[in-house]
């Protein structure tokens, strides 16, 4: 056990990255070579955030967010998920990171939308210079949602067939890590790579929908080095 790494970012230069399972053993920053690995308060919105050359990262969370992308290099950045969706991203120089939590509130809120137009507007990168890495989170097999969440999803988002599937039980299957792909997809991100792990089927991961409240997180992380 420990970390998975994604075929497209490991070919990158300059970018260190991986997906913790639910034991990676202890200190994630000196398996990067990072000085520290920043990490936000999450909240479920759809706020990115720039880590700059100001901020200091220390042991605490710099701020409320969902989203991090930074161009400093030797810091990683993180985002803690336990079956919400962990992207990670970088452009094909290695100049610019980015790490995203996406639970079905913050897909609901299009937050993948908001990263890519923060990217564009602080380093002038458009979609098309951009990879992105969905990592582990709970797949359609196992995220059962009731019609509210279902409802909410094929009237935004259109294309319904490709991610939700009703059930027997008047019960919807939503395939979340599919949607914020098909939101990559969409916007022209260059390449997407789906792990396609589900943290529910393999107890290797920590899975809220298995293990209910007071559920440990895994660590998604990237930086430039
Ligand atoms: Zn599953």
């Amino acid at each position: 056990m420990g970390w998975i790494k994604s075929t497209i970012l490991s070919s990158l230069p300059g970018v260190a990255h991986g997906f913790a399972d639910r034991d990676p053993g202890l200190n994630p920053e000196g398996v990067f070579g990072f000085t520290g690995i920043a990490r936000l308060n999450q909240v479920h919105g759809n706020q990115v955030f720039v880590l700059g050359e100001r901020i200091g990262i220390g042991g605490g969370r710099v701020a409320d967010g969902d989203a991090i992308v930074t161009s400093r290099r030797g810091i990683g950045i993180g985002v803690s998920t336990a079956d919400c969706v962990p992207v990670l991203l970088t452009d094909h120089g290695g100049s610019v990171a980015g790490a995203v939590h996406a639970g079905w509130r913050g897909t609901a809120l299009r937050i993948l939308d908001s990263v890519l137009e923060k990217i564009d507007e602080e380093y002038g990168l458009k979609p098309g210079d951009l990879n992105a890495v969905i990592g582990p989170s709970v797949g359609m097999c196992c995220y059962e949602v009731g019609a509210d969440v279902a409802t909410l999803f094929r009237d935004g988002f259109g294309d319904s067939d490709e991610y939700l599937l009703e059930t027997d039980s008047c019960k919807y299957m939503l395939d979340l890590p599919g949607i914020n792909r098909s939101a990559l997809v969409k916007a022209g991100v260059a390449n997407v790579e789906v792990l396609g792990v589900c943290t529910k089927c393999n107890p290797n991961f920590f899975s809220y929908r298995r293990e209910g409240k007071g559920v440990g997180s895994q660590l998604s992380v990237i930086g430039l080095v």
